[in-house]
């Protein structure tokens, strides 16, 4: 019996991850739920899984979740404030953690779990993005397990598997990319929150539709997988598969392409790591090869989607560049959402942010905070200038 806590319970990915963890009652128990600050939502997980414990990190909100988990009767001890969120992941009836918190707030209760040697489902690109290295020591350090939850990095680690050697055997990893809902639109000056978050094929939450939408997300995944599976950023390619149905691909040397395919579907990436080595029901459609038709592809246009060489870019130049890029986008993207930035200065507040960041690299999580918090106070400026 695998004891579950899902960080960000109550976001897309948390509940596609509850989803298939209900399927299979006889594997999988929650020991843990936490979400940001919608106490009706986690109560209403709580009565549907009966955790021990559940987490409000919103600190503010935490009496209201203590009287409504007791008005339910249910023995679930409330906890509440971002140092929470580690010691939910600390319990000791946690193995695995789900990481589907949204942003770099997700970062210090999944390196706590790399350090304490859990397994962990990373959904939270954006931990791994501005601490990739101190992720993967922590990892290597503890004999912690990290497995991709994201689509296009489940199917990367299902396509490599079997490779004896990987750093000699692939010649490149290629990204699928949507091209989300703008992939034909030519003018983008004026796309409202509400189109942006109109994705084609997924539905998720709000930041990382937007970053669908600008292919940032894309860019997030091409130094995700840089991290997770160790090779550079030039040895990273990102092809428009307008599909969603072949989810990445490995080019070996000997010519082979080994590609994974599958519905636009959370569940399955979930149930594959889940279930890992094992694989499991997930609830997920199955392909209907002749429904399909046809599968294309095509490059994308960096000239109208500037999001995605700014993520190359910081890829290469290292250190605390990630961070800088990472934290510029989270801002414009909120600033976005809010309705006090357009569209098209997204990436022109990431492009003048990431011209600043140092070049000095981030050694501890104190310092991977200090450049998000430097970057994020340059940003919020220049937002602040330009609404
Ligand atoms: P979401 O907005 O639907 O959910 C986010 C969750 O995180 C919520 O439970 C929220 O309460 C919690 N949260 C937000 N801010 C928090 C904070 N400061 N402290 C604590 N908790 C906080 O987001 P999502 O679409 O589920 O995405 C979650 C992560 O998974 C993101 O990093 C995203 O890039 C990644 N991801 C999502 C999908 C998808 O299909 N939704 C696919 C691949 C990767
Ligand atoms: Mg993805």
């Amino acid at each position: 019996m695998q004891g579950i806590c899902v960080l960000g319970a109550t976001g897309s990915i948390g509940t596609s991850a509850l989803e298939v963890i209900a399927r299979h009652p006889d594997r999988f128990r929650v020991a843990a739920l936490t979400a940001q600050r919608n106490v009706a939502a986690l109560v209403a997980l709580a009565r549907r899984f009966a955790p021990p414990l559940a987490v409000i990190a919103d600190v503010a909100q935490l009496p209201l979740l203590q009287q409504q988990l007791r008005a339910a009767g249910l023995p679930t001890r409330a906890l509440g404030g971002a140092e929470a969120l580690v010691e939910a992941v600390l319990s000791p009836e946690v193995d695995t953690v789900i990481a589907a918190i949204v942003g770099a707030a997700g970062l210090p209760p999944t390196l706590a779990a790399a350090r304490a040697g859990k397994r962990i489902l990373l959904a939270n690109k954006e931990a791994i993005v501005c601490a990739g290295a101190l992720l993967i020591e922590a990892v290597r350090n503890s004999g912690a397990q990290l497995l991709p939850l994201d689509s296009e990095h489940s199917a990367l680690h299902q396509c490599l598997a079997g490779a004896a050697d990987a750093s000699r055997a692939v010649r490149r990893l290629i990204l699928t990319a949507s091209g989300g809902p703008f992939r034909n639109r030519a003018d983008l000056s004026a796309v409202t929150p509400e189109e942006a978050c109109a994705h084609p094929n997924w539905v998720m939450g709000p930041k990382i539709s937007v970053d669908s939408a600008t292919l940032m997300n894309k860019g997030l995944e091409v130094i995700e997988a840089s991290w997770l599976f160790g090779f550079p950023p030039q040895q990273i390619d990102v092809v428009v598969h307008p599909q969603s149905v072949v989810h990445s691909m490995v080019e070996f040397v000997d010519g082979s392409v080994v590609a994974q395919l599958g519905t636009p579907d959370m569940r399955t990436p979930l149930a594959y790591a889940l279930g890992f080595p094992e694989r499991i029901e997930s609830g997920s459609a199955f392909l209907d090869f002749l429904a399909l038709g046809h599968l294309t592809f095509e490059a994308p246009d960096l000239s109208r989607f500037p999001c995605l060489r700014l993520a190359y870019e910081a890829a290469r130049a290292g250190g605390s560049a990630s961070v800088w890029l990472n934290a510029a986008n989270e801002e414009a993207v909120a600033a976005f959402l809010a309705r006090r930035l357009p569209f098209t200065a997204i990436a022109t507040v990431i492009e003048a942010t990431l011209a600043q960041a140092p070049t000095t690299v981030p050694r501890s999580l104190q310092d991977v905070l200090d450049a998000d918090a430097a970057a994020r106070r340059y940003a919020r400026a220049l937002i602040g200038a330009t609404a």
